[in-house]
């Protein structure tokens, strides 16, 4: 199983019938790069900045973190690399930060929020992210938007961090593309307007289910509930792959849904062409791509919109 997993890992990742997919890693830091590489991912679709900012005593300075970006950019080469910012709250937690306790943390001050108000964080993120720009094959993307004033805030704040950096005379990637994560329900919904705000979207599902289903993803009593296969979240994924294609934004999938090997068929019927994971489950995934043909993957979409219930879609999937 080793030997097939390595043979994988230098064939492309096409359908049977030539279809071409992105299959790229979600990493940490820069040592995880190693990994992708091995395993044959494209690039990084989701780096989660948050270690950079936990288990320590206080922010880190700019230099700090521009140190952090460069060596990923630099590790990453030519591949594409996204960075996301912040999404501290929630579950991932910053003492120093003297955020109040919340009764529904989840619900609450995390992510785009504490950025757009906490502005001096945000900026100071910015300008390390768009310093290392200059290393690198760089996107950036904002976590946790849930309404198009946001994005429209959070870009307007790029844009204060490149003039600056123009006067300073400081050097960065001017193409530098900016897009969101889709992990609200309320951004999947108005993912039509959201499309005209950005350059991609990135489907994040570990969240949009959790908000979709209303189930705690960090509580085991309602784990069972907690299902990316339940309908009306395969509804809103449908959405918004629909509409960015229809809107000609790129879009990717970098919840752990993109990783789930029974779901890779649905996706690329559904019109995925981009999927960030774990870097150990890329040739998984890459089997199930090379497996399978695009009207197949059209066949399992089609069928499954008859369905009733998350059980009924997962044994079509293993069935066919
Ligand atoms: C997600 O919500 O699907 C996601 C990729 O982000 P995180 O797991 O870091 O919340
Ligand atoms: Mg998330």
């Amino acid at each position: 199983q080793m030997a097939l997993l390595r043979s994988l890992r230098d064939l492309p990742a096409v359908t049977g019938d030539g279809c071409a997919v992105e299959l790229l890693a979600n990493i940490s830091e820069p040592d995880d790069l190693d990994q992708v590489i091995e395993n044959g991912g494209e690039g990084v679709g989701l780096l989660r900045t948050e270690l950079l900012f936990m288990g320590r005593d206080a922010l880190p300075d700019e230099d700090e973190q521009f140190a952090f970006y460069q060596e990923i950019a630099l590790k990453a080469g030519k591949r594409p690399v996204t960075i996301r910012t912040i999404d501290i709250g929630g579950d991932k937690e910053a003492p120093y930060l003297g955020l109040p306790k919340e009764e529904n943390p989840f619900l609450g001050y995390r992510a785009i929020r504490i950025c757009l108000d906490r502005t001096d964080i945000f900026k100071t993120q910015l300008r390390a992210i768009l310093r290392a720009s200059a290393f690198g094959n760089f996107k950036i993307m904002f976590p946790m938007i849930g309404s198009v004033q946001e994005v429209r805030a959070a870009k307007a704040m790029m844009q204060q961090v490149r003039v600056e950096l123009e006067n300073d005379g400081i050097a960065f990637d001017a193409g530098m593309q900016a897009g969101i994560m889709i992990e609200i329900p309320a951004a999947a919904v108005i993912a039509d307007l959201l499309a005209k705000e950005v350059d991609f979207f990135s489907i994040g599902t570990n969240d949009l289910i959790q908000y979709t289903l209303a189930v705690d993803r960090m509580n085991d009593q309602v784990a069972p509930l907690y299902d990316g296969f339940h309908p009306a979240v395969l509804r809103l994924i449908a959405r918004v792959i629909e509409e960015a294609n229809r809107a000609g934004v790129p879009v990717s999938m970098c919840g752990e849904l993109a990783g789930d090997p029974l779901a890779t068929r649905l996706l690329l019927g559904m019109g995925l062409r981009a999927f960030s994971m774990s870097a150990v489950s890329i040739p998984w995934i890459k089997q199930q791509v090379r497996e399978t043909t695009l009207a197949d993957a059209q066949y399992v979409f089609e069928a499954i919109r008859g369905l009733d219930t998350a059980g009924e879609i997962r044994d079509f999937c293993k069935n066919n």
